[in-house]
């Protein structure tokens, strides 16, 4: 399976990819993950990515080619991948046919505006792990410590509330358009984002046809 994920920020991508990825047996690969480890590590990709994630804007469109050239030419990629946050524009998904990759599904998890920002502002990430939490969906047992590993959990950057309106528009004015690309290429299916991660797996499972 080459599956594709798109939807606002905050729609629940990166959960319900890694669900799916345990399920299909194929990898995920999320650019934003991919984006933060370049930052952290001090890369120089991951310096010039760093102002525009910062600021909720996107990454220019042909660094965000080259890093996905190399990354589905991996050995890991070969009988199928999750891609969570890649394509995000039109250009991006033209190179990607360009490249000759086949995708066989794009899923949209559809999620209101005003519930985004409910949701981005109460997310939290791990510092160690990357483990992802909810302040109200999906708290942790403890306070600001992640389960899994027992490290701090932080707000990201790019979901503090000056941020997450520039995210938004940028969502509908870059990524939307995505949609109908893939809806007339018969590809796109789509899954209504529900209050609880179980109840939108249902909906993402129902609509994959996976039983
Ligand atoms: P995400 O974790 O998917 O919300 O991504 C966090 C940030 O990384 C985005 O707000 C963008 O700044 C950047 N980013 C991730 N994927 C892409 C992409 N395909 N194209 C451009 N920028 C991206």
């Amino acid at each position: 399976m080459k599956l594709i994920i798109v939807g606002a920020p905050g729609a629940g991508k990166g959960t319900q990819a890694a669900i799916l990825a345990d399920t299909l047996k194929v990898p995920t690969i999320s650019t934003g993950a991919v984006l933060r480890k370049e930052i952290a590590d001090g890369t120089e990709f991951g310096k010039t990515a760093d102002s525009y994630i910062k600021a909720g804007n996107l990454v220019p469109d042909e660094f965000m080619v080259e890093l996905m050239k190399d990354r589905l030419s991996r050995d890991d990629c070969q009988n199928g991948f999750i891609l969570d946050g890649f394509p995000r524009t039109v250009k991006q998904a033209e190179a990607l046919d360009e490249m000759g990759v086949v995708i066989d599904k794009v899923l949209d998890i559809e999620v209101a505006d005003e519930k985004i920002v409910m949701r981005l502002s109460g997310r939290r990430e791990c510092s160690s792990c990357r483990a992802t939490y909810h302040t109200s969906y999906n708290p942790p047992k403890q306070a600001d410590i992640c389960d899994k590993c027992g490290a701090d959990l932080t707000v990201r950057e790019d979901d503090k509330p000056e941020t997450i309106q520039n995210r938004l528009n940028v969502y509908h004015e870059s990524t939307e358009p995505l949609i109908d690309f893939y809806r007339k290429k018969g590809l796109l299916v789509v899954a209504q984002g529900q209050e609880e991660v179980t109840e939108t797996t249902k909906e993402v499972f129902r609509v994959l046809g996976i039983e």
